[in-house]
């Protein structure tokens, strides 16, 4: 039974990602209830209703679940707990069991390999000895990283020839928490892409284009829509996160990341079955957005069109850079996109611009 619009939709988390879900809810005539912690969220900001409690304060959950027809999130280490509760009551879209996958680098990289696509060589490991054993069968050099609880670069070692496994270790922040770290081989990259797919209730999918993504300091600086990749690699990095979607049952979103070798290898590097900071451009430039698309595959609607408008850069502003709101808004090709953050941070996403370029002809 599709959610019609007039229902409500249940956002768990309160970041930008989740804002311009609601934006694009809004629009197709749906309510957003937002459950994250404080009403200055950028999603709580503009909400219908707002749950603002702990994710583990069942009786929060249970009274969110009970008031929305279905369920999404918006960020990735929401607890499967949590989740689970809710899908009692009321359908999570993407499910519990794909949010578990994609929480955990060890799963995700397996389940790829195990549908036949390629990764970085990688080991689980669970303490310094490990790390020594993992670093003679990998090589070097190759990144450490926490296997849970990782983003923009944070819990990573870079490990080369002679790095101290006790030290690294340490460094990297693992832990039983993090459910132990995973050693990866460093795949000596040309670029790095991502795709975003969107699967409806009834299997069908719409993969936007390959983009490519530029990091600063771990944090996505830009995407640039297209990526310029051979038609064969595009055709290739598509037909990857399609198989990862359909293969891990996703509805909703998926976003996939991957590295783009020299000689045309596409090799994953993570998957984020949520809208995606990669996706950001599609509010402007695309026949349909990501978050449009979000809607209208957890809602159980038909999909729109991914078809790209036309090429577009997208500058994400970051801590202080979001003082360039005052050139972008006087710049007729840029789009201007601001969260509502009240406090500036350094390594906080403030707001974005698209700026359009060439009209797309297909
Ligand atoms: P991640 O948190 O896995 O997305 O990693 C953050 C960034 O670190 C990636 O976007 C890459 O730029 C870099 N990186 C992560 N893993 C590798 C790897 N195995 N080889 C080379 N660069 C990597």
């Amino acid at each position: 039974m599709p959610v019609e619009p007039g229902g409500t939709i249940g956002i768990l988390g309160g970041g930008q990602l989740g804002r311009m879900t609601a934006l694009a809810a809004a629009n197709l005539g749906y309510r957003c209830h937002v459950f994250c912690h404080s009403a200055d969220e950028p999603a709580a900001q503009i909400a219908t209703r707002t749950t603002l409690a702990a994710f583990n304060d069942n009786d929060a959950v249970d009274a969110f679940a009970a008031n929305i027809d279905v369920a999404t999130l918006e960020f990735e280490n929401i607890p499967i707990a949590t989740l689970e509760r809710i899908a009692r009551h009321t359908p999570v879209r993407p499910s519990p069991a794909v949010q578990a996958v994609a929480q955990n680098r060890l799963r995700e990289k397996s389940f790829a390999n195990e549908l036949g696509i390629a990764t970085a060589p990688f080991r689980a490991v669970t303490g310094a000895d490990e790390l020594a054993a993992a670093i003679e069968e990998v090589g070097t050099p190759s990144v450490l990283k926490t296997v849970r609880f990782g983003y923009d670069g944070k819990g990573q070692v870079a490990i080369a020839d002679g790095t101290d496994p006790v030290h690294a270790w340490s460094d990297s922040g693992a832990s039983p928490e993090t459910d132990g770290g995973i050693l990866e081989g460093f795949v000596d990259f040309e670029l790095e892409i991502s795709v975003i797919v969107a699967r409806s209730t009834n299997g069908d999918t719409a993969a936007f284009v390959p983009v490519e993504n530029r990091h600063r300091n771990h944090i996505l600086d830009e995407t640039i829509v297209p990526a310029a990749i051979p038609d064969a690699t595009a055709e290739a990095a598509r037909d990857i996160a399609i198989r990862l979607c359909e293969g891990l049952g996703v509805i909703g979103l998926l976003a996939v990341e991957m590295f783009v070798t020299a000689n045309g290898e596409v090799l994953v590097n993570e998957v984020a079955p949520r809208p995606h900071n990669s996706g950001h451009w599609s509010i402007d430039a695309s026949r349909t957005s990501q978050y449009e698309q979000l809607v209208r595959a957890i809602c159980g609607l038909p999909l729109g069109d991914p078809t790209r408008r036309c090429d577009a850069v997208m500058k994400n502003l970051v801590g202080d850079e979001v003082e360039a709101w005052r050139k972008a808004i006087t710049d007729p090709s840029a789009h201007l996109h601001l969260y509502g953050k009240t406090e500036t941070r350094a390594g906080r996403k403030m707001g974005h611009v698209t700026r359009l370029g060439k009209a797309f002809g297909g």
